[in-house]
């Protein structure tokens, strides 16, 4: 079974939305590895520059310092970039100041080995971006900034036409095939997987029938909330029940039964949109506002008791709700059930109405 499900995720392309996604969400996630990798480049290109520089007798030239400050301002930038469209481009910027800056160390090393330097300095840069978050523009792009500014054949004593040539040569071609192939594999596995964890999350906290948050994903949100201090106002719960619902489906059959839920689930979505809501179970559904005045939660609940009683269709229904502050010590099931007291207390007052818990001197509204 899960073989048939995974063939059939794996036959649709993912789109242009999804791939940018993922993108971004490898770069977050990739996001330290990436800073360490330019941190790391750049040492280890002072070393060299260092080596070289003291053996051939000139120190530290202002030169080098130029470069030194270019790949540190550029990894620093790094640390504060949060989209991957802009690494992207300082990754372009740094493997190009990169390859020039090691083109000069290579310039101060015997000609008899400047080629093997290039190659090696070349298959460095190669493995460190094919593992790299980047898009595959720029993957492309700095694959050829590498071969055009560090080809073993160019500014070199080495010839083609010789059997270093024509090693160096057979061994950059493997060295680039080998890099995009692992590159592209990589990426595909990982959107592959990162298709189907979204697909598994969906399904997990997500309502099929009213497409809306499940009791699950309610739970989770919820509970993070809880943990969160209000700032300027308190929080509420609010339990949905819908009236009479049984009467419906034993009426007009299941299906009007499942329409009923979806447009009701289509009101709360309407009205809370800022908020969150789910689908409990059954015809009960479940809203967190966070951070409201008391006023807002009593204009909301009274808003969406109003929408559905007054949706212009051939069934019209209406709903209760129960309505609890969210005190700081209480748990996430004490506020259920006390939104649950509140909701039976509107059921037993007559229904299509909202009522507060535990205000002694409220009475339910309409
Ligand atoms: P009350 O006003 O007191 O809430 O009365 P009620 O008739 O709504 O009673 P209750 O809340 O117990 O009704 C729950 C009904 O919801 C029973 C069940 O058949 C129906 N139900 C639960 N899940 C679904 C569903 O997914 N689709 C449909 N069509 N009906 C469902
Ligand atoms: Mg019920
Ligand atoms: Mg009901």
């Amino acid at each position: 079974m899960y073989k048939i499900i995974e063939d059939q995720v794996l036959t649709k392309t993912a789109p242009a939305a999804v791939r940018a996604e993922f993108v971004q969400h490898e770069f977050e996630r990739l996001h330290r590895f990436s800073v360490l990798i330019f941190a790391t480049s750049t040492c280890m290109w002072l070393v060299f520059d260092l080596i070289v520089s003291f053996l051939g007798g000139q120190g530290f030239t202002w030169r080098s310092m130029v470069f030194l400050l270019m790949f540190s301002i550029l990894t620093v930038v790094l640390g504060f970039t949060r989209k991957a469209r802009h690494f992207d481009g300082l990754t372009v910027l740094f493997v190009l100041g990169l390859a020039v800056g090691v083109r000069l160390i290579v310039y101060g090393v015997p000609d008899i080995i400047q080629s093997s330097w290039l190659v090696l300095a070349a298959a460095s840069m190669l493995y460190s971006i094919s593992v790299l978050p980047l898009s595959r523009v720029a993957f492309f792009l700095v694959q050829l900034i590498i071969w055009v500014l560090l080809n073993p054949f160019i500014n070199t004593s080495i010839s083609l036409f010789e059997l270093r040539g024509v090693m160096t040569a057979c061994y950059s071609v493997f060295l680039c095939v080998l890099t995009i192939y692992t590159f592209l594999k990589l990426r595909e596995a990982k959107l592959y997987n990162y298709i189907m964890a979204r697909l598994l999350l969906d399904q997990a906290y997500n309502d099929p029938l009213t497409e809306i948050p499940n009791r699950r994903s309610f739970m989770t949100v919820a509970e993070k909330h809880l943990h969160t201090a209000p700032h300027a106002h308190d929080h509420y719960l609010l339990m949905i029940d819908i009236d009479n619902f049984k009467k419906v489906n034993d009426t007009f059959g299941h299906d009007v039964g499942d329409e009923v839920l979806k447009r009701v689930a289509a009101d709360i979505k309407a009205v809370m949109i800022a908020h969150d809501f789910a689908r409990l179970g059954g015809e009960e559904f479940a809203i967190y506002l966070a951070d409201v005045s008391r006023e807002e939660a009593e204009t909301l609940a009274g808003e969406l008791c109003r929408r559905v009683r007054e949706e212009p269709t051939k069934h019209p229904v209406t709903i209760s709700i129960g309505v609890a502050r969210v005190e700081h010590d209480d748990t996430l099931t004490q506020a259920l059930i006390k939104a649950d007291e509140a909701l039976y207390e509107s059921k037993h007052t007559g229904k299509d109405r909202y009522t507060f818990h535990h205000w002694p001197t409220d009475r339910p509204k309409r």
